[in-house]
């Protein structure tokens, strides 16, 4: 029965097609590089994190040498005044003494904090460079994969098409009546309706097929049903 062959081929192919769009939707690549990506923006948001608190620490070294600057300037003005000998009175001279003091310690303690803030400016800066350069590796290693991923997929999607293609057109000179029958019994046996037959057997459920039906299949007369599973048994030279 020459659309058995036909109806054969069909749900091999059919099975075929199932076969790749498993591999195409359960493939742990595409859930791995779902995960490196969440993963990479994550590391993004720190950057801009880290930036944020590189550019709020610049501004206060930058505000703080200012303020240094500013202090030794007046500490300077006020000296000249002191020591310029122009400045005879007494508790005037002691007050700009005072001041003078005043500044000078503003001074230290603003110097010292300086310091302090630039220490922690260059270890943040060396942290920052450390997660930027991770974070490049990453984002290549990521494209790399993403690119190998892709193209792997278009060959699947290439295949599937072939498979479409080859799985309707079949379809279409198949007995109609016969593909009703078999679309019945995809309710009950899923994509293997048609059994072969082999060495005797159903290699569907592997239970030995009388001699009878083995005949009746071998001159290709009509359906020939497993006894066993209730399947279309397939025999083919
Ligand atoms: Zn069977």
């Amino acid at each position: 029965m020459a659309d058995l062959d036909k109806l054969w081929l069909w749900q091999e192919a059919r099975k075929d097609y199932r076969r790749e769009e498993e591999r195409l939707h359960k493939n742990p690549t595409y859930f791995e590089l779902k995960k490196a990506k969440k993963e990479i923006l994550a590391v993004e948001a720190t950057v801009e994190e880290h930036e944020k608190r590189l550019r709020e620490l610049g501004e206060k070294l930058a505000s703080a040498e200012l303020r240094c600057t500013d202090l030794k300037n007046k500490i300077q003005l006020l000296s000249n005044r002191l020591y310029s000998g122009d400045t005879k009175n007494l508790k005037e001279l002691a007050g700009l003494q005072q001041q003078v003091e005043v500044m000078k310690k503003e001074l230290e303690s603003t110097e010292e904090e300086l310091l302090q803030q630039s220490i922690q400016h260059d270890e943040l800066r060396e942290q920052f460079s450390q997660i930027k350069a991770g974070l490049k590796e990453e984002k290549n290693r990521y494209r790399e994969r993403l690119a190998a991923y892709n193209a792997w997929k278009s060959e699947v999607e290439t295949n599937l098409g072939i498979l479409q293609a080859e799985c309707s057109r079949l379809e279409t000179e198949v007995n109609p009546d016969l593909m009703r029958l078999y679309l019945e019994m995809t309710a009950r046996y899923g994509d293997s309706v048609l059994a072969r037959l082999e060495n005797n057997l159903c290699t569907a459920c592997r239970v030995r097929v009388p001699t009878l039906l083995t005949k009746e299949l071998h001159q290709g007369y009509g359906l020939v049903r497993c006894e066993n599973c209730g399947r279309i048994l397939y025999w083919r030279n």
